[in-house]
């Protein structure tokens, strides 16, 4: 999982502090950071390349994030992850109708951003095609047939089951925040307990690890859970 050569992501946010925040943290896991702290900057650098992903603001002063965005795709196919206020349905809409690859809710933990950014990437590295199996260990899950494999047997799981164990797997092995898990698997407006997630974690044990020596779903106390060969 590491990277072979630094990876360039270009930070258009006009926040000061976000966006020195950000430059620490992706500076920090090893990425090559410019930014941009206006739309037509951002749009210049942007076309200017070359960049490996962009994360891009909405609100930003002189043009908005969308015409950015649309700006951008027009001339380049570089993966665009939009950050947008808390809980605004249309600006994410609109911004994945604009062409963006993905997008961040305000307020967001960085490790979500670095999450969202290595899915980009990974992605961008396959062409776009669609990844038809994730396996870690000998457990196997086929995106196609939604078919769950582990030491060749057939593990049937409900739908929230397998998008749980879908989303750990495909970040393995990074650990997963409680409220990445809540957002990516239940829906960023899904308004139950969290309790929800340990409840889940207990069923894919029992059909996933319970059954076998090697157990690969883990917990990360305070944190969340990681999906990971020990
Ligand atoms: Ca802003």
């Amino acid at each position: 999982m590491d990277m072979p050569t630094p990876q360039n992501v270009l930070v258009v946010e006009d926040e000061e502090h976000l966006a020195h925040m950000l430059e620490l943290e992706l500076t920090h896991q090893g990425y090559r950071v410019g930014k941009a702290a206006t739309g037509p900057e951002g749009l210049s650098m942007a076309l200017a390349g070359p960049w490996d992903a962009v994360i891009l603001d909405l609100m930003l002063p002189e043009m908005d994030g969308l015409s950015v965005c649309r700006h951008i795709r027009e001339r380049s196919a570089v993966p665009i992850i939009i950050l947008t206020a808390k809980g605004e349905v249309e600006d994410r809409v609109s911004g994945l109708d604009a062409g963006a690859d993905d997008y961040l809710p305000k307020p967001f933990h960085p490790e979500e951003l670095l999450a969202r950014i290595r899915a980009v990437l990974r992605r961008r590295a396959r062409g776009d095609r669609p990844e038809e199996e994730l396996q870690v260990d000998d457990l196997v899950l086929n995106l196609n047939t939604r078919e769950v494999r582990r030491a060749g047997q057939l593990v049937h799981l409900t739908r929230n089951e397998f998008e749980l164990l879908r989303f750990l797997m495909d970040n393995s092995p990074w650990v997963m925040t409680r409220e990445m898990i809540l957002e990516r698997v239940w829906g960023y407006d899904y308004l139950g307990s969290s309790n929800i997630i340990d409840v889940y974690i207990r069923r894919l044990r029992s059909r996933v690890d319970d059954p076998f020596p090697a157990k690969l779903i883990h917990s990360v106390r305070g944190v969340g859970y990681v999906l990971k060969t020990l």
